[in-house]
């Protein structure tokens, strides 16, 4: 599984190398391995070459694996990046540090819901389509402020920041404007907030960038990026 390893210090030398050209700390940018259908194996190669944060997009295939890898000598932080519903926060709660995709009030009540339940502030990031395809998730941009305004005031949700999943193209540079008007709308989300009145909303991260655009998303202002293939090979 040295392929892993390899692929792996590729990547973080590419983050790292984007971050210097945009004049930014490298240290500002966490990679997210995105693990979904990756089999355990791998995954355990993964964490024991330095992954710290991995990403899966379905509760089932997540439950299991974060049991089976609770052995783990090194703990590792998990995010979901998938599309979650509504009866399923329960396990979303117990299960991870941060959902990337929130696009609704009623989402977010019951997370809210289920995290109090156990004691926690769950952290959840805002996911925007940007592009305003149909077959993608997420709260269309005019939508965002109003929508903070009302998750802002959830006891056990903080609100993180923003995600975006841009169309997909061979050119990387063609999705630049999408990560951009992320940056911007959240810009202005921090400008029209009065943040204070939102405790634990700080809008700081924005996910965005996967494995064939992740260093134009880090030129953009990436603070998260979510990379699979390029790390774990095709998937199946
Ligand atoms: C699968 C997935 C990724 C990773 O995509 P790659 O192209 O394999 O890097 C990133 N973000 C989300 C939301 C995904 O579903």
């Amino acid at each position: 599984m040295n392929d892993i390893r390899q692929n792996l210090e590729h990547i973080q030398e590419r983050i790292h190398k984007a971050a210097v050209q945009s004049n930014r700390n490298p240290e500002g940018i966490r990679l997210v391995a995105i693990s979904k259908t990756v089999p355990l194996e791998r995954i355990r190669s993964a964490i024991a070459a330095g992954v710290t944060i991995l990403g899966e997009n379905y509760i089932q295939e997540a439950r299991s694996k974060i049991n089976a890898l609770s052995d783990s000598p090194v703990s590792v932080s998990w995010h979901f990046t998938g599309h979650l519903q509504s009866n399923k926060a329960r396990y979303a709660v117990r299960l991870f540090d941060l959902i990337h995709t929130v696009d609704s009030v009623k989402l977010a009540q019951a997370l809210n819901h289920e995290a109090a339940k156990i004691n926690k502030v769950q952290a959840i990031l805002i996911q925007v389509n940007i592009s305003g395809e149909s077959t993608k998730s997420g709260v269309s941009p005019h939508e965002v402020e109003r929508l903070i305004r009302e998750i802002g005031t959830l006891e056990n949700i903080k609100i993180e920041g923003l995600m975006t999943m841009p169309p997909y193209f061979d050119n990387p540079e063609m999705a630049r404007p999408y990560f951009d008007q992320l940056r911007e709308l959240r810009n202005v989300l921090q400008q029209n907030l009065n943040l204070a009145a939102f405790p634990g909303t700080s809008l700081h991260a924005l996910s965005m960038g996967m494995s064939g655009d992740f260093e134009t998303a880090i030129a953009a202002g990436a603070t998260l990026v979510r990379v699979g293939t390029a790390i774990f090979g095709e998937r199946s």
